[in-house]
């Protein structure tokens, strides 16, 4: 889609899929399933969504997949087919070469599995060997030192090498990386989580990472089990979802399957999504 000065593409990763009670966290399966139905192992399929943004300054691109490097564990347990991020650049004409930034919701393996592959060598190194890479700095101190609840979900190879080359930037709260496109951090969902605004006028775009995983999870009590800080994922999610609604935002999200972006509309005082595809 074109957007002022910039185009912006959601190119998926592939898919996956999660249980469903840690999904939905607190809701009971009897409303969940209305929106998402379980598989004979009660999980739901997500998508991976990433965003390339196309700017005169140069190209970014907003989470990475889980990319190629995933064991046969992870991908019998999470039903995975995924992998299909730099065919989806291709499809644009675009190669790992042509990207400027890289920037990461947050660390989890789902975001930030592309951002390395391996060499002939077996070692992993950046995917994209030009790109510099952003994230929060409190993510990556919690990435680099996970507990016992959130260690399964990260894996180093995907981020140390960054380090290593000198491809990293660690961010302090909001930073505007180049014109029109700004990190902010968010936190709830994990220390350092962070959605990405794109400020293209007239509209904005915001990538909201695992604050809103998919359209379900607007609703205001829809939080994952996988959350950090809930309570701080429920507030900011509110206060986004009022801003959305009065900016008109674009809304892109991380794990939408059937619609991975829309606006938000109002019908009988609750917030809906007018889905739009913005994958052409
Ligand atoms: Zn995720």
């Amino acid at each position: 889609m074109k957007l002022g000065r910039m185009e912006i593409h959601v190119i998926s990763d592939g898919s996956w899929r999660l249980d469903g009670g840690g999904v939905f966290g607190q809701v009971p399966k009897v409303l969940w399933q209305e929106v998402a139905k379980p598989d004979g192992r009660n999980r739901v399929r997500l998508g991976l969504n990433c965003l390339l943004v196309r700017t005169p300054n140069g190209n970014v691109l907003i989470d990475t997949g889980v990319g190629r490097k995933v064991d046969d564990r992870r991908k019998e347990n999470y039903g995975l087919d995924a992998g299909k991020l730099m065919g989806g650049l291709r499809n644009l004409g675009l190669k790992a070469t042509d990207i400027d930034y890289v920037t990461f919701s947050h660390l989890h393996f789902d975001h930030a599995g592309g951002a390395t592959k391996f060499n002939r060598k077996r070692e992993a190194v950046p995917t994209f060997p030009k790109a510099k890479y952003f994230i929060q700095e409190a993510c990556w101190e919690d990435a680099t030192h996970p507990n016992e609840r959130g260690r399964d979900a990260y894996e180093s190879l995907d981020y140390r090498p960054l380090a290593d080359r000198g491809q990293l930037e660690l961010v302090r709260g909001e930073k505007e990386i180049i014109p029109g496109v700004l990190l902010r951090e968010t936190g709830g969902h994990c220390k350092g989580h962070q959605m990405v605004l794109i400020n293209s006028a007239p509209r904005k775009v915001a990538f909201v990472g695992d604050i809103i995983p998919t359209p379900s999870h607007i609703r205001l009590p829809y939080i994952t089990a996988f959350d950090q800080y809930p309570e701080q994922t429920l507030e900011y999610k509110r206060q986004l979802l009022k801003q959305a609604e009065e900016d008109q935002w674009i809304l892109v999200f991380s794990h939408g399957y059937d619609a991975h972006a829309g606006m938000l509309e109002r019908k009988d005082g609750r917030y809906q999504l007018k889905p739009i595809d913005l994958t052409k």
